[in-house]
């Protein structure tokens, strides 16, 4: 661990913790990716939220926000992922575990496979662009000179829920624009 790991995050693990199953330390963890998606789609960017962990502690988290960063490398994983090496100081991260909302899209993937995390956890699966299962299932590509375990389903019903209500209240406010009168469009 680097020594410039905020002190919050190392003493998680030292309070009442101690005790706790992989299963209850995965749902800790994509718990706090899914208050990241809120963050997301309350600034308007389409809700999915990604911590990257090792030992169970927090080695980095991100949100989904290319819009607001104008970049389209900026998905909730790639954050996190550079978040994550940045405090480690290594631009790989053997031994890490990254916790993710939705099923990862084919950018993604490649950057985890860069990154050398040894764990995925998703929550819900992405029928359209997710690469672990939906449309392909990549990270069992034998040309892969590195294999990562994933696991699927942790959270997957909030995380979906929240897909959908962004989604929901994303359609309605176009349908009022729509009936909004011309002259409050402005003069775009
Ligand atoms: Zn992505």
């Amino acid at each position: 661990m680097n020594k410039e790991t905020p002190t919050h995050v190392r003493t998680l693990l030292e309070t009442e913790s101690a005790d706790w199953s992989q299963q209850d330390w995965d749902l800790h963890w994509m718990a706090r990716a899914l208050a990241l998606a809120e963050t997301a789609a309350s600034l308007g960017e389409v809700p999915v939220g990604a911590v990257v962990v090792q030992d169970n502690v927090l080695l980095g988290e991100g949100f989904n926000q290319p819009i607001l960063s104008s970049d389209p490398t900026a998905h909730a994983e790639v954050v996190a992922l550079r978040a994550a090496a940045k405090n480690v100081e290594n631009y790989r991260l053997p031994n890490a575990t990254l916790y993710v909302t939705l099923e990862p899209c084919a950018m993604c993937a490649g950057a985890m496979v860069h990154g050398r995390i040894s764990r995925l956890v998703f929550a819900a699966p992405e029928p359209k662009a997710g690469v672990a299962q939906s449309q392909e299932t990549f990270f069992e590509r034998t040309y892969l000179n590195h294999r990562i375990h994933v696991e699927n389903g942790v959270a997957g019903t909030a995380a979906s829920q929240l897909l959908s209500r962004f989604f929901q209240q994303r359609r309605e406010q176009k349908k009022n624009d729509k009936q909004k009168p011309m002259d409050n469009v402005g003069t775009e």
